[in-house]
């Protein structure tokens, strides 16, 4: 709810005079009948010395974000969900290919292998899921819209060609999500393969082989001719051992979709992956803006299935309309209360979009400082030279105060194109240019997604205006 300046001023017994003082203080020029948000309010009353008490509405949950938390007891392990990462041509899409060969069992033989967005493959009796998507771009496209389905990322570099800038990106994606990375280095049986030169370099962005005293799982392995795939598999279980996946199979689903489309025969088609209870066909469900009844589920190999457990990912068939990856599907009681909930989300939509946007930007900075509510800034940084990459991405680290740590989550060379927009998104950073621009493409998408873009020329003004934005004195950009 929101009140004019002057309306605020006579509720705390001061001159509107006074207030607009203090809003100046944190460079908001107001007049006596603009209106300032709750936020703002609660700011300045607690400036004048009130104590503020904000009243929560009660909102209903429609979104169904609020899981009830499992009793451990009810926990099973689940499969791990595996992304293949790395450089264009350093042989994600063939290792892929050479994984899912190399696990097609007798029994499976008359299965035809579907690309439905995710594949399954058992090793040790155990089945481990992949995103049949490679690359950072899909993963954090979909980090971008609240989901994070992947457990572990599986760094691809071509041992012939070592660390290349995809690599880098894929390595800071991964971090980003808080995703531990096993490296593969791939093409090893090519004569000029060079697999130490490919450690070397990693250990530049901490991943440090366990033979070196690191922490980091390497395996080395020729997707061309099957050599390793066995260990990387060993290594995965091993490296989700750890990690103690873990999911209750005994309720409801609540699952992610990774990929959907409009098929001519089926209608609707969303590949799910479940991420706990089960999916069961005849269940109601919301998904997204969209909500159907499960009319059929087909697994990764085309068959027909009555359920999907956790981690398995299926094809659903039944939804009134196509959702987008990254969306929620959620079970509910009948296909009415999924009709409800998915009409209320879509009038809910469509005031958001008429709506500002909650991405930090400089501007608004000091003021989630204040509310407590960011104790990190987060950076995409770009510019034309190596040489400035590095100088300014140390110099911003050493912004940092006590109150606010300034983390550079990604910094390269080039253009800011729009991987750099979806990561900003993903992870809520601001996205800085030095003597470099944002291309058409990432222009568009950063209008789309509210992303505070900043170019610069001069280094120290790129500097002061953080440091200003991070002392709420920033000038608001003309
Ligand atoms: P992606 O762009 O990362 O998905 O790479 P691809 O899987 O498309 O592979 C790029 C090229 O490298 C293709 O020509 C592959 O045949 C080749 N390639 C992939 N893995 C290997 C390998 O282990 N050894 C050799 N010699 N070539 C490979």
């Amino acid at each position: 709810e929101s009140m004019t300046v002057q309306e605020f001023a006579k509720i705390m017994g001061k001159t509107a005079a006074e207030v607009i003082k203090k809003l100046m203080n944190y460079g908001i020029l107001a007049t006596i009948n603009q209106e300032i948000d709750a936020d703002t309010a609660t700011i300045i009353a607690t400036d004048f010395g009130f104590e503020v008490t904000v009243e929560k509405e009660e909102k209903e949950d429609i979104w169904l974000t609020e899981e009830t938390p499992d009793d451990p007891e009810t926990l099973e392990p689940r499969p791990p969900i595996v992304t293949v990462m790395g450089h264009v041509d350093h042989g994600k899409t063939s290792l892929l290919d050479a994984i899912r060969q190399t696990n097609v069992t007798a029994t499976e033989a008359g299965g035809i292998t579907q690309h439905i967005g995710a594949y399954q493959v058992e090793h040790h009796g155990r089945k481990i899921t992949f995103i049949d998507t490679p690359g950072h771009e899909a993963f954090t496209a979909m980090r971008a819209r609240g989901a994070q389905v992947t457990d572990i990322a599986i760094l691809v570099v071509a041992a012939d060609d070592g660390v290349m800038p995809q690599t880098i990106e894929a390595i800071n994606h991964a971090k980003a999500a808080g995703v531990p990375i096993i490296v593969a280095v791939n093409k090893i049986d090519k004569p000029n393969a060079q697999p130490d030169r490919v450690k070397q370099q990693l250990t530049e962005y901490g991943l440090i082989p366990e033979a070196w005293g690191g922490d980091t799982v390497f395996v080395e392995v020729s997707a061309l001719k099957k050599i390793g795939i066995e260990e990387l598999l060993e290594m995965i279980l091993l490296v989700s051992d750890l990690k103690e996946l873990k999911a209750n199979p005994n309720k409801p689903a609540r699952g992610t979709v990774i990929e959907a489309q409009l098929d001519k025969g089926r209608g609707p088609v969303a590949t799910v992956l479940v991420q706990s209870g089960t999916l069961n066909v005849g269940d109601a469900v919301v998904v997204g803006l969209t909500y159907g009844r499960v009319r059929a589920l087909v697994d990764d190999k085309g068959r027909r299935v009555k359920k999907a457990t956790p981690s398995m990912p299926v094809e659903v068939l039944g939804l009134n309309d196509v959702p987008s990856a990254g969306d929620i599907l959620v079970v509910v009681e009948d296909e009415k209360t999924a009709r409800t909930l998915a009409e209320k989300r879509q009038n809910q939509k469509r005031e958001e979009e008429l709506r500002a946007s909650n991405k930090v930007s400089l501007e608004d900075l000091f003021k989630h400082i204040q509310e407590g509510k960011i104790k990190e800034l987060n950076i995409v940084l770009k510019a034309d030279v190596h040489g400035s990459v590095e100088a300014i991405r140390q110099s911003l680290t050493r912004l940092s105060t006590e109150e606010v740590k300034v983390n550079v989550i990604h910094s390269g060379v080039g253009a800011i194109t729009e991987t750099d927009i979806m990561l900003a998104s993903a992870s809520n950073a601001i996205v800085i240019g030095f003597n470099v621009r944002p291309d058409s493409n990432a222009r568009k998408l950063a209008e789309v997604e509210k992303i505070d873009v900043r170019v610069y020329r001069i280094i120290y003004e790129l500097l002061d205006d953080i440091k200003a934005a991070m002392a709420g004195l920033l000038e608001p950009e003309h």
